[in-house]
């Protein structure tokens, strides 16, 4: 009777153990298939990418960089996204807040010698966002140069620097001043510099003041711009840059309706992958400081 009992009871633990492994190596087949059918899928993506970009704007820029070496950092740190505005003379400059984000060309010229003698990679938005957002590993000396408002001096003064450094930067654009007021860029200026490595992207159409309007007509000076440089360029805009870096409560919302996937404030300190992507911080060069605090603000996310 005994006997008996134990020989099925045996027999079918062994069948189970035999199932259990025949179980678990069809499931890492099948694990392995899939990463192997994600990995070509993601090629093609990547293929088709390349494709549509090349075929909508001949600009070489927006092809995505792959970094490579050992000084690449992965996610655990943040990045300064620099805020620049206009580069010209500011001598005669005596009101104080418009001489701070009037920065000389020669000043602007040592800056980016700086950032060439260090090694700095100047990133594109793109990947700063894939950065952020996807843990696309970039350069441990990575920075992103950034300026606001489009003033016509960013073509005469510091798109000849950009250029000579071979630098990568991004300009966000008040579109109502476009062609119409004097010292902001043209559509043409905009489109040469655009196809050269200078990325455009959005200021809003009339420089509003965020946080004084509701969520529809944020978003209508929101989706306006994005559309005007879309249609300008030929290309999609992605970002934007809140004017005077103010907002509200429905900016956000405002932002994720007209199609944004990251935006920036002007709120001190480097852009961080644990803040909310529709406001990352910016680094102000402020025109007024020295040579010594521009280091430091590059140097130390803490800085003062
Ligand atoms: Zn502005």
């Amino acid at each position: 009777m005994k006997k008996n009992k134990i020989v099925p009871i045996s027999i079918i633990g062994l069948v189970l153990v035999l199932l259990s492994i025949i179980a678990a190596y069809i499931i890492t087949e099948k694990n392995n298939f899939t990463s192997i059918e994600n990995s070509q899928k993601n090629i093609v993506n990547d293929n088709k990418t390349d494709v549509k970009v090349n075929k909508e704007n001949q600009s070489k820029y927006v092809k995505p960089r792959e970094f490579k070496g050992e000084n690449l950092i992965y996610n655990d740190k943040q990045i300064p996204v620099l805020m620049y505005h206009s580069i010209a003379d500011n001598s005669n400059v005596t009101n104080l807040a418009s001489k701070s984000i009037i920065l000389p060309p020669e000043v602007f010229r040592e800056q980016m010698q700086y950032l060439k003698d260090n090694g700095y990679t100047t990133l594109t938005l793109d990947e700063l966002y894939n950065f952020l957002k996807n843990n696309k590993p970039v350069p441990e000396k990575s920075v992103v140069l950034t300026f606001d408002d489009a003033y016509k001096d960013n073509y005469t003064n510091a798109y000849p620097i950009l250029k000579e450094f071979g630098f990568k930067a991004t300009i966000f654009v008040i579109t109502g001043g476009t062609d119409k007021i004097g010292a902001y860029l043209t559509s043409d200026q905009i489109k040469e510099m655009y196809a050269n490595g200078i990325d455009i992207q959005s200021h809003t159409v009339n420089h509003e003041d965020l946080d004084k309007l509701s969520l529809e007509k944020q978003q209508e000076t929101l989706v306006q711009s994005k559309q005007f440089l879309e249609k300008l360029l030929n290309k999609k805009v992605d970002f934007i840059a809140y004017p005077s870096g103010k907002y509200n409560n429905f900016t956000e919302q405002a932002a994720k309706n007209a199609g944004y996937t990251m935006a920036f404030t002007i709120n001190s300190g480097w852009a961080n992958r644990d803040t909310n992507i529709y406001f990352l911080n910016r680094v102000f060069v402020n025109a007024l400081k020295d040579f010594e605090q521009f280091k430091e603000r590059l140097n130390n996310s803490n800085y003062e």
